[in-house]
């Protein structure tokens, strides 16, 4: 079959395109193939890498760790990282802990479809969910579970076996609140994996940073925040791996700002907390095609190695 001129041009702009983003990603932290991700030694892996926006044709917040093949510790479940947790070959009943940044919809919005693909698999044992306590403006983590799952006055109260405490089910939910402050506090531990949390600033939204200790590494997850106060980068301290998110372009202003920290800020504390190396993500319609622009920012003040993360990259630590 012979292609039409338009085609061509179609496909040489692709092929230039796809050219282009292997050379920035072979400049810059390593990645491997998804396929194989975790399957030797650690690795964190991006499931979803946007924002809210569907335009940006990419899943909303979510990653995982990988250890040996297990994926360990889920982070955020943001709308269609359920498709990529699929894709990604993890399942369910690998997980020792789901932890939540905060529960806007694009860091939540998979949870449920999670939880019920969970019920087809052969999970035995408990399954811990930490995320933020609550206020005004937002459930506690607790609250967030019951509100879908919940017997009584849950949405999918039909599933409610895999939460309330006298029904018969293969495993239980176990939710918990976590109060976090500037101090990094421990919220779990078992074998190699340790898992921390500080309070980051995400507007009026509580909002948690997490920091995941697996095989002797070390993997940070800002979530959304606008960087102020000093828990990220305590946090963030000699981390092998610090995903950021990068939601707002230099010189933003207004709420965005308030809720969001700009390149030079991700930079400061990626450079503030001596990380190994970056991974920018929660990547939006405002600030895709600024690159280069963010990477000048942060190479003022922080010089290891950055990548700009796409969904089901896969970042392993050696
Ligand atoms: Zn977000």
């Amino acid at each position: 079959m012979q292609l039409q001129r338009t085609d061509r041009r179609f496909l040489c702009s692709r092929y230039a395109i796809a050219l282009a983003s292997l050379v920035l990603l072979c400049a810059r932290v390593p990645t491997a193939a998804a396929q194989s991700c975790g399957a030797h030694g650690v690795a964190a892996q991006v499931l979803g890498s946007g924002g809210p926006e569907l335009e940006d044709k990419r899943a909303s917040s979510s990653y995982l760790v990988w250890e040996e093949g297990q994926a360990r510790v889920l982070v955020d479940a943001g709308g269609g990282s359920a498709l990529r947790f699929g894709e990604s070959g993890a399942q369910m009943s690998q997980l020792d802990a789901l932890l939540f940044t905060h529960f806007h919809v694009d860091h939540s919005a998979d949870f449920s479809a999670l939880i019920k693909s969970s019920w087809f698999e052969d999970r035995k044992r408990p399954l811990p969910i930490y995320g933020p306590a609550g206020n005004d403006f937002m459930p506690s983590t607790s609250e967030f579970v019951s509100d879908f799952f919940g017997a009584q006055r849950g949405a999918y109260r039909y599933l409610s076996e895999l939460l309330a405490p006298g029904e018969e089910s293969s495993y239980k939910m176990q939710p918990h609140s976590v109060a976090a402050g500037d101090a990094p506090v421990a919220v779990y531990r078992t074998g190699d994996l340790a898992i921390f949390a500080v309070r980051v600033v995400h507007g009026a939204v509580p909002a948690l940073a997490w920091r995941v200790e697996a095989g002797g590494k070390v993997f940070v997850f800002s979530g959304d925040t606008n960087g102020e106060g000093a828990g990220l980068a305590r946090l963030a301290s000699g981390a092998d791996l610090f995903i950021a998110h990068n939601a707002v372009p230099e010189g933003a202003t207004g709420i965005e700002r308030r809720l969001h920290m700009p390149p030079s800020v991700i930079g400061q504390i990626a450079g503030d907390a001596r990380v190994k190396s970056l991974v920018l993500s929660h990547r939006m319609l405002r600030t895709l095609g600024k690159e280069d622009q963010t990477l000048a920012e942060i190479r003022k003040r922080y010089s290891g190695p950055v990548a700009f993360a796409n969904d089901l990259d896969c970042f392993p630590v050696n």
